[in-house]
């Protein structure tokens, strides 16, 4: 196993409010890798920061064997990691060609990003029955694949998901996470954020629980699944 991303006492603050106090993880390649936790304990943030979003406060970030601490946003999606946001900020007046279009900005070769597109439209067919209308029109669950289906465009070597199922149908949340469990068969390596933490540990070879800027607990997803405290906390057990 290689190790893609190795985040080594990361610390982000917003002024004098620190939103992660100093957390390290690795992302080896071709692992699902998941951060779970409740509101406002610096998930969101920590993405943010790896896509160069945030400058950090402290520590270090290497992906793919280069340090990414002041390297601009820009240049990190051309290295290889793709970031699909909270909230999915697809652009609503453009089509959903458009769409999936602007997520190869950094590419040229029409080619290939057109063969890039046909795979987005076999990952997600409603999204190619619908290439022509406007991204605005399409319902959450399929927004949310416009969104991970742009953030493939670049090709990236990590792609980092946040709240992929945040506001979804169950119907429409099981589909989000067997897409991501077929991009990982794909060979994709994965960051997923997610507060659905029964799907995403389900999913996880590697997990961590953040609470109030820091990583309380980490193990493999099978493993803070049966925890007792994870149950307790994320799971809705007593
Ligand atoms: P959520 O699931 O709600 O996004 P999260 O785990 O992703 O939660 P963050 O959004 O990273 O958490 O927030 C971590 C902390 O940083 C919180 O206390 C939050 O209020 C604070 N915070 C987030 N964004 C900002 C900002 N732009 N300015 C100031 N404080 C912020």
């Amino acid at each position: 196993m290689t190790v893609l991303m190795e985040v080594n006492d990361l610390k982000v603050a917003y002024g004098k409010i620190e939103a992660v106090k100093g957390i390290s993880f690795t992302v080896e390649t071709g692992q699902i890798v998941c951060l779970v936790g409740t509101n406002g304990a610096g998930k969101t943030t920590t993405l943010r920061t790896l896509s160069g979003l945030i400058k950090p406060r402290g520590g270090t970030i290497t992906f793919d064997g280069q340090p990414l601490g002041t390297v601009p946003a820009h240049k990190i999606v051309s290295l290889g990691l793709a970031h699909s946001p909270e909230g999915r900020h697809i652009f609503p007046r453009l089509t959903i060609a458009e769409n999936l279009q602007l997520g190869a900005f950094l590419r040229n070769d029409k080619e290939g990003i057109e063969k890039d597109i046909q795979r987005a439209y076999e990952l997600f067919p409603i999204l190619g029955e619908r290439r022509k209308q406007a991204a605005g029109t399409l319902s959450g669950g399929e927004q949310q694949m416009l969104a991970m289906g742009r953030a493939l465009m670049s090709r990236p070597k990590l792609l980092m998901l946040d709240e992929p199922s945040m506001g979804l149908s169950p119907l429409m949340m099981h589909k989000i996470m067997s897409t991501i469990a077929e991009l990982k068969a794909q060979g994709m390596t994965i960051l997923l954020v997610e507060q659905n933490a029964q799907a995403a540990l389900s999913l996880a070879d590697q997990a961590h629980v953040m609470e109030i800027g820091k990583i309380v607990l980490s193990g493999t997803g099978q493993e803070l699944l049966h925890n007792e405290d994870v149950r307790k906390a994320y799971l809705g057990e007593d």
